[in-house]
């Protein structure tokens, strides 16, 4: 039996599911199930517990790229395998949700924006795409063809990774040496990280100060690996000119929190890249496939290093 835990969505991943896979025995939360009959699961965010009793769990398909709440619960012993969505849809948007960011910064937007309130007419010099230094902290599935992408179109990219991963137009470094190389010579700092041990809190004020002066954020990994304190006193200073977040530390980021009124701070609820479910059940349906074959899934997230 497969139990599907997907709340915001469940009629139509049920449906789709079970269309995919018509032999299979599709059961959704909260229908109450026998726990020892479930073999499979599809989540995203499951409440405590919910995996308590499954004693044939075989694998959790995750309905999203990042993992990391799943790492580190007690009720989903490490014998299981978790496999998260490889792309499935998100590279694509995330260069979008990136693109926009840059371009606000490279094209001076918010300073335009409050030229704009004062009803001021300034042109202010021409920025190129080629004087534009991107990092891109995380060259993975998603972080790789966004890093590419953008170097296709002409910005100077450099991108950070455990193994410094060569990809074609992007400078590659790894190691703490190659990540303050990364920030010393980034105007716009684009972090695509998963949240692991290694990557929490990893953009704290120390190494943000590292970027050049009048540089731009956006954070579309966790929200739990920036300092979100740090860019506010950042801004204030004059250090930092502005950044894009989609994730915080808090989500919903609270009603009083000082981003959200920030005039240089741009924030959006989480959407950077979101799950297609046809994408996403599809590459599901091919993975299961494959667990059962006795092949390694893609995907299959390697618990020790926590993506
Ligand atoms: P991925 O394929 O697992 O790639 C992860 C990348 O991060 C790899 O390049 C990896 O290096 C690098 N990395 C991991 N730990 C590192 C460390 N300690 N130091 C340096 N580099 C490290 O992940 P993905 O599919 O690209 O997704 C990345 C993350 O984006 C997700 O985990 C999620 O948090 C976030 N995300 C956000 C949204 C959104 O809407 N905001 C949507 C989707 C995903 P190696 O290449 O050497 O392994």
């Amino acid at each position: 039996m497969l139990y599907l835990y997907a709340p915001q969505e469940a009629d139509v991943y049920q449906a789709l599911l079970s269309r995919a896979m018509p032999g299979r025995e599709v059961r959704v939360w909260p229908e109450p199930v026998d726990a020892a009959s479930v073999r499979y699961a599809v989540v995203w965010g499951p409440p405590p517990g919910f995996f308590a009793g499954m004693r044939r769990l075989e694998a959790v398909f995750v309905l999203g790229a990042g993992v990391d709440k799943l790492m580190a619960r007690d009720d989903l012993p490490s014998s299981v395998a978790v496999v998260r969505l490889t792309d499935a849809g998100m590279a694509q948007q995330m260069l979008e949700y990136a693109l926009y960011g840059v371009l606000h910064a490279q094209r001076r937007m918010g300073e335009y924006q409050h030229q704009q309130s004062a009803a001021q007419w300034r042109p202010l010099p021409a920025r190129l795409a080629s004087q534009t230094r991107i990092g891109v902290l995380g060259l993975g599935e998603i972080g790789g063809k966004v890093a590419m992408g953008l170097a296709t179109l002409g910005y100077r990219v450099r991108g950070w990774s455990r193994s410094g991963k060569p990809l074609e137009g992007v400078a590659a470094c790894k190691g703490e040496a190659g990540l303050e190389d990364l920030l010393a010579d980034s105007d716009i700092l684009l972090n695509i990280l998963p949240a692991t041990a290694d990557t929490r809190g990893l953009l704290n004020e120390r190494r943000l100060q590292g970027l050049p002066k009048g540089a731009f954020i956006i954070n579309a990994g966790r929200g739990e690996q920036l300092d979100q304190n740090a860019v506010l006193g950042l801004l204030e200073r004059g250090h930092l000119a502005g950044a894009l977040l989609d994730v915080f530390s808090e989500e919903p980021l609270p009603v009083s929190h000082p981003l959200w009124r920030h005039p240089a701070v741009l924030v959006t609820p989480h959407i950077a890249a979101m799950t297609l479910p046809e994408e996403a059940v599809s590459q599901i349906t091919a993975n299961l496939a494959a667990l059962v074959r006795g092949e390694k899934p893609a995907g299959l997230v390697e618990r020790a290093r926590g993506y």
